[in-house]
């Protein structure tokens, strides 16, 4: 026998209070015990997830159109960077001579860039 919920002139007997109970326990039953689980939150990055950093010695340093002046690299390697107020940063015209020495604050700077501008060439 169909039911038919008052004003609906689509409903059948899948709208009934009995149907309507049996669909659900049917539910409960299909997805008892394998519902969904939350998963579990990314770890947040660290320096340990960073790519390993070459170890053959520094070639090249040059800075990427961008740099916002803010002067963090010039503070790390003063030696290497040289920030004038108000303009882009600047590979210094001796910087080479420091490649083997600042190395690891080259690299340092380089992952501190706010804006990711500051190149370097292994080789
Ligand atoms: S750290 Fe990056 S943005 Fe800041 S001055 Fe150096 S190159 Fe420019």
């Amino acid at each position: 026998m169909i039911a038919r919920r008052p004003g609906c002139a689509f409903a059948t007997d899948a709208w009934s209070a009995g149907a309507l109970a049996a669909r659900r326990r049917r539910r409960r039953a299909d997805f008892a015990g394998r519902r969904p689980r939350r998963l579990a939150p990314e770890p947040a990055a660290s320096h340990h997830d960073l790519p390993p950093v070459s170890d053959a010695p520094i070639k090249k340093v040059w800075i990427e159109a961008g740099c916002i002046s803010c002067k963090l690299c010039q503070d790390i390697v003063p030696q290497v960077f040289l920030v004038d107020d108000d303009k882009d940063c600047v590979v210094k015209p001796d910087a080479a001579q420091h490649f083997v020495g600042k190395a690891e604050d080259i690299e340092q700077a380089k992952r501190d860039c706010p804006v990711e501008v500051i190149q370097v060439e292994h080789g």
